[in-house]
C-alpha cells in the first residue's frame, strides 16, 4: 500500500544511492535538479511528526553525509534539504523522506520563497509554542 515500502522491499525498482540496515536513499524519479535524492527510513512512518527519535536521527545523519557527497561529486554550489510534512506542506508520499536537492544556479527548477506575511507578536508566539 506504500510505494516507498515497496521500493524498500525491492518490489519496485529504484536507483539506490545508499543503503544500510535502517536507511535507504534513492534518486527521485522526478529530478528537480541533477542528483535529487530521497532519504527514507526502512521502517514505515508517515512523517517526522510520527517517527521515533532514533529513526529521525538516523535519516538526518545519512542525509548530511549524502548531501556532502552529492554536492562535492556533482560540483553543486549548495543544496536544499527538504521535508514536506502532511498534505498541507506538499507531502505526496506518506512515508517519511528527506529531499536532498543539489543547487547549481538561482535558476534551478525549484522555487522556495518566504513571502511577505502579517507581522506576529513574537512574545505571544513564543508563549504559545512553549505551551
Ligand atoms: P513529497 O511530495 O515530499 O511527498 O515527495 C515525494 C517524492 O517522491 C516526489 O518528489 C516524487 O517524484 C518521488 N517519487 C514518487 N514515486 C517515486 C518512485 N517510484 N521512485 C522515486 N521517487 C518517487
Ligand atoms: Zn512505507
Amino acid at each position: 500500500m506504500c510505494i516507498f515500502c515497496d521500493i524498500i522491499e525491492n518490489k519496485i525498482p529504484s536507483k539506490k544511492v545508499y543503503e544500510d540496515e535502517n536507511v535507504l536513499a534513492i534518486l527521485d524519479i522526478s529530478q528537480v535538479t541533477c542528483g535529487h535524492t530521497l532519504v527514507m527510513p526502512k521502517k514505515h512512518f508517515k512523517n517526522i511528526l510520527e517517527a521515533d527519535e532514533d529513526t529521525a536521527c538516523k535519516c538526518i545523519s545519512v542525509a548530511q553525509k549524502l548531501a556532502r557527497q552529492i554536492v562535492e561529486n556533482l560540483d553543486a554550489k549548495g543544496c536544499n534539504i527538504l521535508n514536506n510534512c502532511n498534505e498541507i506542506a506538499g507531502q505526496s508520499v506518506d512515508h517519511l523522506h528527506f529531499h536532498i536537492i543539489p543547487r547549481y544556479s538561482e535558476n534551478d527548477s525549484i522555487k522556495i520563497a518566504f513571502e511577505e506575511s502579517p507581522e506576529q507578536d513574537l512574545d505571544e508566539v513564543l508563549a504559545r509554542i512553549r505551551g
